[in-house]
């Protein structure tokens, strides 16, 4: 039977837009968002208004994030449902956050296409429309993007089911118990098993959130710093990747006031693009401060472009940006080709390997194609996972995650309480169902066949 409970998702392909979307659907849908909205008292507004607030953190009062939310009641919805959207304008990283708080206060994440599934299961679209809205929202990722999301999914797979094995021999062992009560014993290493068993598998699962940094690449882009003493170019190579004119571009150096950040789609990679400030290098102290500010956006970046000027010799500035990279997934340009040449890849072959060097020209468009097949490789073969990046999350997986965590959690908690043991199985299973549900693995089934193979229950 069709279930009204309060569902969210974010609902902006994100990297693409600076704002983006939390769209809630159901029937507590206005009173989650009033809890977390600091404003008008949504529970009030009329429908089909929109409110200036923020998002808050409502446990510690933090604010989140600047947002206009929007209340439609039912039936005047999409979903036809009672709904809100929060539009966000805090960036990627502030819409992840706003929907982990929604998400925190009682909504649960939506299934991919739930929204258009809800509309069409209560008559609001037929199923061509849905379809159509379906195939909209899989054409928005690219091919290339499908394919390294299944493959590095692969792992979190693999290591799914380690886990789930794992319990499901502690598992098989309590249905026994419960089976044969008689043997007091038997109960009691059950429990023991279960504590222990319980306590392994959270710690596996929190290691996972950790070392899901891939899940952030995803959410936030794989953070690229592009560094460069002042007029080598990194202005224009920001507005080339970007496609429009945003970072300042001039001929006097330094003119690059702060650090500018832009999301952009390189060959289905998402990229968050750093554009380190301009400084002035006519005294050495400013240069410093230079070199300086360099190291600081280094040391969030998964990836830095290194520009230097080939119509210039090299400089103390640039022998010391290309000592500081060195030990980072980088990849060097060469830039200004179409100018006399004072620089050639030779001369920097002190400094780095020639397969991280790339001679481009902003003004010709040499070598662009290039730095894009690198920013591709760099992506999909498995520089990344050399940074303990293992496991590619995604909003649903984590969310799944935490609750089978905390089911665990519930698990240690009865076994030591001394609760009975079909007691504990509720919760056992529960985590054992959760973590099924991220590989979509069948959970009765599997049960019932590893059961029967291991204890011939039906005989
Ligand atoms: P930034 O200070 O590193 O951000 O450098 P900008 O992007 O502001 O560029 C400084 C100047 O160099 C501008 O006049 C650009 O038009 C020019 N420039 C950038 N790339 C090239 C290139 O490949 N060839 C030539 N000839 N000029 C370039
Ligand atoms: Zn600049």
């Amino acid at each position: 039977m069709y279930q009204n409970d309060t569902i969210a998702a974010i609902a902006t392909a994100l990297g693409e837009s600076a704002i983006g979307i939390v769209r809630l659907s159901g029937s507590e849908s206005v009173e989650i968002a009033n809890r977390i909205f600091k404003g008008t008292n949504l529970i009030e507004v009329p429908s089909h208004t929109i409110h200036y607030g923020h998002i808050i953190n409502p446990k510690i009062e933090q604010v989140i994030d600047e947002v206009m939310v929007s209340v439609m009641r039912a039936p005047r919805s999409y979903t036809t449902e009672d709904s809100v959207e929060i539009n966000c304008h805090g960036g990627v990283v502030a819409i992840q956050r706003v929907l982990e708080m929604v998400l925190a206060n009682g909504a649960r994440i939506a299934q991919p296409g739930e929204f258009t599934q809800r509309a069409f299961l209560n008559g609001r679209i037929d199923l061509s429309q849905a379809e159509a809205v379906m195939d909209l929202i899989q054409s928005r990722t690219s091919k290339a993007m499908d394919a390294s999301i299944s493959q590095l999914n692969g792992s979190l797979r693999r290591k799914i089911q380690q886990l789930r094995h794992e319990m499901l021999q502690t598992l098989a062992q309590v249905e026994v118990t419960i089976d044969y009560p008689e043997y007091d014993d038997v109960e009691e290493l059950s429990l023991q098993e279960m504590n222990q068993t319980a306590l392994s598998v959270k710690q596996q699962i929190e290691q996972i959130l950790q070392q899901s940094q891939q899940g952030r690449i995803f959410r936030e882009g794989i953070q690229t710093a592009i560094i460069g003493r002042p007029n080598v170019g990194k202005s224009s190579l920001m507005n080339r990747l970007t496609g429009y004119d945003k970072a300042i571009v001039t001929d006097i150096e330094g003119t690059t006031r702060d650090t500018i950040e832009e999301y952009v789609n390189i060959r289905g990679v998402p990229l968050h693009l750093i554009d380190t400030a301009g400084i002035r290098e006519t005294e050495e102290v400013v240069e410093q401060i230079g070199v300086e500010k360099s190291r600081a956006v280094m040391e969030q970046a998964d990836f830095i472009i290194l520009m230097l000027n080939a119509s210039e010799a090299l400089n103390e500035m640039d022998r010391e940006l290309l000592d500081l990279t060195k030990d980072y997934p980088r990849v060097i340009l060469l830039n200004k080709q179409d100018l006399t040449p004072q620089v050639t890849v030779e001369d920097i072959l002190d400094y780095a390997a020639s397969d991280e060097i790339i001679t481009t020209s902003l003004l010709t468009e040499a070598g662009i194609d290039q730095l894009e097949e690198r920013i591709e490789e760099y992506f999909f073969q498995g520089d990344l996972k050399s940074r303990d990046v293992n496991y590619l999350l995604n909003t649903r997986h984590t969310e799944l995650l935490r609750q089978a965590s905390a089911a665990l959690d519930e698990v240690v908690a009865s076994t030591e309480m001394g609760i009975p043991v079909d007691l504990i199985q509720i919760d056992y299973t529960h985590a054992w169902d959760l973590l099924g549900e991220i590989i979509g693995e069948n959970v009765q089934d599997e049960l019932l066949n590893k059961l029967f193979s291991q204890f011939c229950l039906g005989k």
